[in-house]
């Protein structure tokens, strides 16, 4: 076999000798987070082994053991390692599928925008709510989510709910956690909260000088579940002179008698900005940078956008990318699912491994997304039945695989996925496209430094 990395070393721009990326994060930086998922979804997987799942440890342990990637042109950049294929486990708890799970629903969501607002026209915009109900108890919580899930549907079958245009609403489940702190021989009680409140906490506890080893974080068998809704609304909507504006009062009558509850529970109200078009001055790399800070994964089309054409998102405001972001983020924060910040178990052996598995057989096949309106007639070709493999690789007909194939293996002790073969095929006939595509890239790079530098 011919070696294609020398052939192709300018164009994958690798600086040392292959033998020496042996890994997957060494030859593309960006897809360090396979690893970091792959991590978390082992850590998993032990906790159903002690929690004698076996069929759940021996499904998330054998999830994407072996990835394979193939070199894509992605248009104007240089070309980039893409999934081509690989064997996902599916298990609704695994980190690794639930990562791909959700870059699935964005990659959707960013198919049907650009063509959904375009069809729209003008007079269009965002609103984002967060419903909340009172904690309860894990045991309870399936009864709890269907409660909600009924709720909704009372509220989303009121006559005045046509006003929203399209929804799509994703549920949450947060832990709360009692925090201790042990500084005298009593421990004081600091408070029961979820992860969030929690570092705010310890931000202002460590800038006090306090001492993080004397903080004593228990697991508590209460649930937090949420949802996060993205609503259309005509810009008529905010003109308070009609009536069809929802002030946040409004919306949280709405939502109490619809959950038929003598509490208020909590509601959160925002319009999303629509008319903050991403900067121009924003380049690809930011973009990527972005994705990888933040764990955002940016879709393909994004990347494409360049200076020199219109962007075809150029209706699609960062708020807008932000709240699509926000709305189809995970089910639960992966630090909730193992509970990270748990340094004791409870004194009645309530421990992370207890709470998974009560977690899991409380939300077996419930529904974490469900749209409405316009939302589900531009979805409705891009959703599938039963979720597969394929739908985690993305859409692969979008640019060409260039020739190479690079084959990984999970790496236990380096815990990495390591490279294990290099494949080629037809590499001399896409050799001049590809070198004709390198060109016209540098060609477009050097342009674009210029017009950076003021040169
Ligand atoms: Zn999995």
């Amino acid at each position: 076999m011919i070696n294609p990395i020398h052939s192709l070393s300018d164009f994958i721009q690798l600086d040392q000798d292959i033998q020496v990326k042996e890994y997957l994060s060494d030859l593309s930086p960006r897809d360090k987070l396979w690893d970091t998922h792959k991590i978390y979804s082992q850590k998993i997987a032990e906790f159903y082994k002690a929690a004698d799942n076996e069929p759940y440890f021996n499904r998330i342990s054998n999830c994407a053991n072996y990835l394979l990637f193939g070199l894509k042109d992605v248009g104007e950049e240089d070309p980039l390692l893409k999934l081509a294929a690989a064997h996902f486990c599916h298990v609704p708890q695994c980190q690794l599928c639930n990562w791909l799970r959700s870059r699935m629903w964005r990659r959707r969501f960013f198919k049907i925008l650009p063509k959904m607002l375009t069809d729209l026209g003008e007079g269009y915009q965002f609103i984002f709510v967060t419903l909340t109900v009172r904690n309860c108890p894990l045991q309870n919580l399936r009864e709890q989510l269907k409660e909600m899930s009924a709720a909704w549907k009372r509220l989303s079958e009121r006559k005045d709910f046509l006003t929203f245009k399209a929804f799509t609403r994703t549920t949450e489940v947060t832990r709360n956690y009692d925090i201790y702190y042990h500084g005298s021989s009593v421990p004081q009680f600091i408070g029961r909260m979820g992860t969030r409140k929690y570092y705010d906490w310890l931000y202002q506890f460590l800038s006090a000088g306090g001492d993080k080893n004397l903080v004593q974080i228990y697991p508590t068998k209460e649930a937090h579940p949420h949802y996060h809704a993205l609503l259309l609304v005509e810009d008529a909507y905010f003109d308070k002179n009609q009536s069809k504006y929802w002030q946040h009062k409004r919306w949280l009558d709405e939502w109490q008698s619809a959950l038929r509850v003598d509490y208020k529970p909590s509601v959160h109200v925002k319009a999303v900005k629509t008319f903050d078009v991403i900067p121009q001055e924003i380049s690809i790399q930011d973009i990527i940078n972005l994705s990888l800070e933040t764990d955002f994964d940016i879709p393909d089309v994004l990347l494409k956008k360049s200076l020199d054409s219109p962007s075809p998102l150029k209706d699609i405001s960062s708020s807008l990318i932000k709240s699509v972001l926000e709305t189809l983020k995970y089910c639960v924060k992966p630090a909730d699912i193992i509970g990270e910040i748990v340094t004791h178990p409870c004194s009645d052996g309530f421990d992370n491994v207890k709470w998974l598995q009560e977690f899991t057989d409380q939300v077996y096949r419930t529904r974490k997304i469900a749209t409405g309106g316009l939302f589900k007639f531009y979805l409705k070709d891009l959703e599938s039945e039963k979720e597969t493999d394929a739908d985690f690789l993305g859409d692969r007909s979008e640019g060409d695989f260039l020739g190479i194939e690079y084959f990984f293996q999970w790496h236990n002790q380096v815990q990495k996925y390591k490279l294990k073969s290099v494949n080629t095929f037809d590499v001399d006939e896409k050799n001049d496209k590809v070198k004709e595509k390198h060109e016209f890239r540098q060609a477009r790079k050097d342009k674009l430094n210029k017009f950076f530098n003021g040169g």
